[in-house]
């Protein structure tokens, strides 16, 4: 079985080309077509160069982790996070449908406005409050109306050992700073790019055999917490490991998300009420302690311990 998986260097991506390997061959490919199997192009941007691509590589399964993810540069940038976000989506629901492939696509808890503290349901009213949502809501709609055979997949907060994320930066304000103060009223489970990678090939192992399950699914770590517990969890399990840092967890200060202003508005609660996934594929994600553990395992300095 031939799987084309586009957007191979993000976070996602990079665990995908590991999850999805024991399902079939994988066609991993990234933006830049010089770096790519045959030269084919994988970039979003390029709508002919995509269309071509899927035309080429003839897969079964077409995986998508590609996405525009700079949550404040979108609000300057619209009509780019737009044609990343939803046209190249809603292009390649079109390539799948013709081909009678699967489409593999990713969505995000800034689907919803944040209000309440209730576990968003798939089922639940979208409201974006950025660009960045309301591009990715698009882009859902895109691929739910336009290629049946789908698996949508709604994740948050979401980190790896390879790339730029939250717990990174945590860790170098901690070593830079004895202090500093961390938006403690937005609400959310941290994701591992392994975990929903994990999770993905699970879960269209079972789609392919059983095509009903096809669908909108949320899919996080359980648990939940707030960015500045996430904070700290991050410098004091770092600072068992043996990294030297300045900052404790102490150290670390709550604050509104009021007292720290951004270009885009993000929303208070993140929740993602992962029952439907479970029920329909008799998966339970871990707690989000687990895989934050891993990385910064994964991460650390030599010690020597
Ligand atoms: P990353 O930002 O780590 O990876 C996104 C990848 O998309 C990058 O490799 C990026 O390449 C690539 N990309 C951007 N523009 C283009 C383009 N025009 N053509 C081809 N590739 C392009 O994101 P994640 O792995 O974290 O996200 C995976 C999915 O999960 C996305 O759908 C995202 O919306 C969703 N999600 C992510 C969350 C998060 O916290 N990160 C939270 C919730 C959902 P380059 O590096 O060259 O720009």
């Amino acid at each position: 079985m031939k799987i084309l998986l586009l957007g191979r260097d993000g976070q996602l991506g990079w665990e995908l080309q590991r999850s999805l390997s024991v399902l079939g061959d994988v066609v991993a490919i990234g933006r830049d077509a010089a770096t790519n199997p045959d030269g084919l192009c994988g970039d979003l941007l390029d709508l002919p160069g995509l269309a071509d691509t899927v035309r080429r590589v003839g897969p079964r399964v077409i995986v998508n982790a590609a996405a525009y993810t700079a949550v404040d540069q979108a609000q300057t940038e619209p009509d780019t996070a737009r044609a990343v976000n939803a046209t190249a989506p809603a292009l390649l629901a079109r390539e799948a449908r013709a081909l009678g492939a699967w489409l593999v696509h990713y969505s995000t808890d800034y689907v919803f406005d944040g209000s309440g503290s209730a576990a968003w349901r798939e089922t639940d009213a979208t409201a974006p409050l950025n660009v960045y949502g309301q591009t990715k809501l698009e882009g859902e709609q895109q691929v739910v109306a336009t290629c049946p055979q789908h698996l949508l997949l709604r994740t948050s907060w979401v980190y790896a050992a390879r790339g730029a994320n939250f717990a990174k930066t945590m860790l170098r304000l901690a070593t830079q700073r004895d202090s500093f103060s961390v938006v403690d009223d937005q609400v959310g489970a941290p994701t591992a790019a392994e975990l929903l990678a994990d999770a993905s090939a699970h879960m269209l192992r079972s789609a392919l055999v059983e095509p009903a399950l096809a669908g909108l699914y949320h899919c996080t770590a359980a648990g939940e917490t707030s960015w500045h517990a996430y904070a700290r969890f991050v410098v004091a399990r770092a600072r068992e490991l043996g990294w030297s840092l300045q900052a404790t967890p102490e150290r670390i200060m709550p604050i509104p998300s009021r007292d720290y202003p951004t270009p885009a508005t993000r929303p208070l609660n993140s929740r993602l009420d992962c029952n439907r996934m479970k029920k329909a594929f008799g998966l339970a994600l871990p707690p989000w302690q687990t895989h934050v553990g891993r990385m910064l395992d994964n991460i650390r300095p030599a010690t020597g311990r």
